[in-house]
C-alpha cells in the first residue's frame, strides 16, 4: 500500500488530531509518498497532509520522541504524533522541519535584514537617497501645509509680514514666472517678513520665506530670482519635509531619553532652521534653481553674483555685524556657486522684473501686517 511505502515508521503511529472548536480525535498516522496520512479507523475518511505544507511546533532533532504538526492543507488543525521512529522518518520526508533547516531559515532572515540595512546605508551614502525622503513624499498635502504653517509661525514669530499692495503684486509676478517653470502640481506660497537678517528659507508645503534684509542687500531682481529659485529647488525636493521628519525623529528620541512630555516638538521650527541641509541637498537645489531660471528665461548670473558680492561685503565690512551670516553660513561657498553658474551655456534672458516692479518689491515692507504668530502672543 502506498501509505506504508516510506522508509521507517512502517507501522502507523498513534496520533491525536484536533480541529479548532472540536474535540480531539484519536487515530493513527503514517508516512505516505506525498504526505502524512491520518486514519481515524475503519469506514472513516482519511486525511492527507502534504509534506511541503507541514510545519512543526518544534524543529525535528535526532532525539525527538514526538511531534506537533500543523498543515497548510488544514489551517488551524493540529496533529500530535508519538514515536521516535515516526519523528526520525518524518525528518527524511520533510527535511524542512529539521532543526538545521530551521536554523538556516532564521539565519537567512538575519542575513537579509543585515543586507537591507547595509543596502540602505550604502544607498544613502552613495546617492544621497534617504528613506526619510521616501516617507516625506507620502505625507498628505494637507499635512505638509499644516506643518509648513506651524514652522513658518514659529520661525517668524515677532516679525511682521510685508504686505504693501504694489510690492505684493510684484512678488506675485516674479513667483508666477518661476512657478511656470517648475514641475506641475507644486504651488508656492511666498511671503516677505520685516526682518533685518538676510535670510531665505523654505518650510514644508512649498512655503517660502524671504526677509527684508535679503531684499535690502540685493542689487537686481535677478539676484532675488536666483535666491528664490534656490529655495524653490529645496521645496520641490521636499528638503524641508525631510528635515522636519529628521527633527521629529531627533526630538522624539531626545524626549524618550530625557523622559520629556512633548516640549521638543514645539521647537521644531527652530530646530529646522538650525539643522540646515546636507551639502548634496544644497547642490541639488542650485542645480534645480538653474533649471527654473533657464525655463523662465532669467539669467543665472544673479544666483552666483549675489553670493560673491555679499560674501565680499561681509568680509570687508566687519562693522555690518552678522546680518548675512545665517544664509551664507548654511549655503555653498560663493566660489563653488560661481563655477556652477559659469558652466551654464548662454541663453536669451530678460530681467526677472522690470525696473518699476523691482522698486515696488524692494518697498514691500512699507506696509506690514501683524504676523499670524504674534496674534496669539500679545493679542
Ligand atoms: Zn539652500
Amino acid at each position: 500500500m502506498q501509505a506504508n511505502s516510506g522508509t521507517g515508521a512502517r507501522s502507523p503511529s498513534y496520533c491525536r488530531y484536533t480541529r479548532p472548536g472540536n474535540n480531539p480525535v484519536d487515530g493513527t498516522a503514517s508516512l505516505g509518498l506525498t504526505g502524512v496520512e491520518i486514519d481515524f479507523g475503519t469506514g472513516k475518511p482519511r486525511t492527507l497532509w502534504r509534506y511541503d505544507g507541514l510545519k512543526a511546533l518544534e524543529p525535528l532533532r535526532a532525539n525527538t520522541i514526538d511531534v506537533l504538526l500543523s498543515s497548510r492543507d488544514e489551517p488551524g488543525a493540529t496533529l500530535f504524533v508519538q514515536g521516535r521512529a515516526f519523528a526520525a522518518s518524518l525528518r527524511e520526508h520533510a527535511p524542512h522541519l529539521s532543526a538545521r533547516a530551521t536554523r538556516w531559515r532564521r539565519a537567512r532572515l538575519w542575513l537579509l535584514l543585515i543586507a537591507s540595512i547595509v543596502g540602505i546605508v550604502t544607498a544613502t551614502m552613495v546617492t544621497g537617497w534617504s528613506p526619510l525622503r521616501f516617507y516625506a513624499g507620502m505625507l498628505p498635502e494637507s499635512w505638509r501645509a499644516r506643518l509648513g504653517d506651524a514652522a513658518r509661525d514659529s520661525m517668524t514669530e515677532g516679525y511682521s509680514q510685508c504686505v504693501d499692495a504694489n510690492g505684493t503684486a510684484a512678488l506675485a509676478r516674479l513667483s508666477e514666472r518661476l512657478s511656470k517653470a517648475a514641475p506641475e502640481g507644486v504651488t508656492f506660497d511666498i511671503r516677505v517678513y520685516d526682518w533685518p537678517l538676510m535670510n531665505a528659507f523654505a518650510v514644508p508645503g512649498a512655503k517660502i520665506i524671504l526677509t527684508k534684509g535679503l531684499l535690502d542687500k540685493s542689487d537686481s531682481p535677478d539676484e532675488i530670482a536666483g535666491v528664490l529659485a534656490h529655495e524653490m529647488g529645496h521645496a520641490i525636493a521636499m528638503d524641508p519635509e525631510v528635515g522636519m521628519l529628521r527633527s521629529v525623529g531627533l526630538a522624539a528620541g531626545l524626549e524618550v531619553m530625557l523622559g520629556g512630555t512633548g516640549g521638543g516638538l514645539a521647537n521644531i521650527g527652530v530646530m529646522l532652521a538650525q539643522l540646515g541641509y546636507s551639502r548634496s541637498a544644497e547642490h541639488e537645489a542650485d542645480v534645480e534653481a538653474l533649471v527654473l531660471l533657464k525655463n523662465a528665461g532669467i539669467s543665472p548670473k544673479g544666483l552666483g553674483s549675489f553670493f560673491a558680492r555679499v560674501t565680499k561685503m561681509e568680509s570687508d565690512d566687519h562693522s555690518s555685524g552678522p546680518s548675512g551670516w545665517t544664509w551664507l553660513q548654511t549655503h555653498p561657498p560663493a566660489k563653488e556657486r560661481a563655477k556652477l553658474v559659469r558652466a551654464q551655456l548662454d541663453y536669451p534672458s530678460t530681467p526677472a522684473l522690470d525696473f518699476q516692479s523691482w522698486n515696488e518689491l524692494k518697498e514691500i515692507c512699507k506696509t506690514t501686517a501683524k504676523s499670524t504668530a504674534t496674534k496669539h502672543g500679545d493679542g
